[in-house]
């Protein structure tokens, strides 16, 4: 499995695969490759630039990577996941007092720089228009205030950065987010432990916005648990010990509707109101 080695993608796929319990030792922030034996698995980490081809050649089976980098190495790689971070767009962007608001305004032969120049030509032809691309291996935003190019097509997150350069974005080119990708090989021959691999971490990602909320509540008022707690399938219901006019009840509950839970259990007569994380949820 190959990780990004360091930049934007890097931080969060070892905090999935950690969380997964992929184990990754201390120390691999030094090392290119982590034997994790325990799920035998190889994690090889590598530039998130360069993981399209390594899995595309059969070198490695799967990787997670941007997918602005598999549009842009134009190798034919399976989606397994959306990671559900490193959300960016490619867009054109211009100076902006260059009179240029929309791709209609982009005149023909326009000199744009990327580090793109696969998608961008790609995006441009199907629009029909002619444009000059000059080839950037970064900085793209600097090409224009030094004449090399008219406009830049670059990855926007929040576009503090194309601000600060006196830039504006004309259009969007491509979303894009990390991705886990396999090979069609690899899913063909290793397709079961790859969708193990991906399914732990999905398992990871569904739990992280939830908590598990344990209440005991008068027997009674168990409609109104039904009304606060709609969770997964409705709330556990267990019987407490020596105490017929109480229930316990238990259900998954999204973070956000905590708050609200907790105060109308409350109103209700609920005690002994307890949450706690989880670590997966598999549905
Ligand atoms: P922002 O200022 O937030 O719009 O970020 C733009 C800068 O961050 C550009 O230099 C991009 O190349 C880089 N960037 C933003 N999002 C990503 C991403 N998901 N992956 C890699 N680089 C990114």
């Amino acid at each position: 499995m190959a990780v990004p080695n360091k930049g934007r993608l890097n931080e969060r796929a070892v905090e999935l695969l950690a969380k997964s319990g992929i184990e990754l030792g201390e120390d691999w922030g030094r090392r290119l490759r982590v034997a994790a034996e325990g799920q035998g698995l190889e994690i090889l980490f590598v530039r998130a630039q360069d993981i399209p081809a390594f899995v595309s050649s059969g070198a490695i089976d799967f990787g997670i990577t941007g997918e602005d980098m598999v549009a842009e190495s134009g190798r034919g790689l399976e989606k397994v996941m959306d990671m559900g971070f490193g959300h960016c767009r490619l867009s054109l962007a211009a100076p902006e007092d260059s009179g240029i608001a929309s791709l209609a305004d982009v005149p023909d032969g326009a000199r744009i720089a990327t580090s793109f120049p696969r998608v961008t030509e790609g995006f441009l032809r199907a629009a029909g228009k002619r444009a000059e691309i000059i080839e950037v291996s970064g900085a793209a935003e600097i090409m224009p205030y030094l004449g090399v190019s008219d406009l830049i097509s670059d990855l926007v997150a929040t576009g503090s950065t194309l601000k600060t350069n006196r830039l504006a974005e004309v259009c969007k080119i491509m979303d894009s987010q990390a991705a886990m990708f396999a090979s069609r090989e690899a899913l063909a021959r290793k397709g079961a432990e790859i969708a193990d691999v991906a399914d732990s971490i999905r398992s990871v990602m569904a739990a992280e916005d939830k908590k598990y909320l344990m209440a005991d509540v008068p027997a009674d008022r168990l409609g109104d648990v039904q009304r606060i707690l709609p969770g997964i399938g409705g709330p556990t219901v267990l019987r407490i010990a020596g105490n017929d006019g109480m229930v316990a009840v238990h259900a998954v509950v999204a973070s956000r509707d905590m708050y609200r839970a907790v105060n109308d259990l409350k109103k209700i007569g609920a005690r002994g109101i307890l949450s706690v994380s989880i670590d997966r949820l598999v549905e």
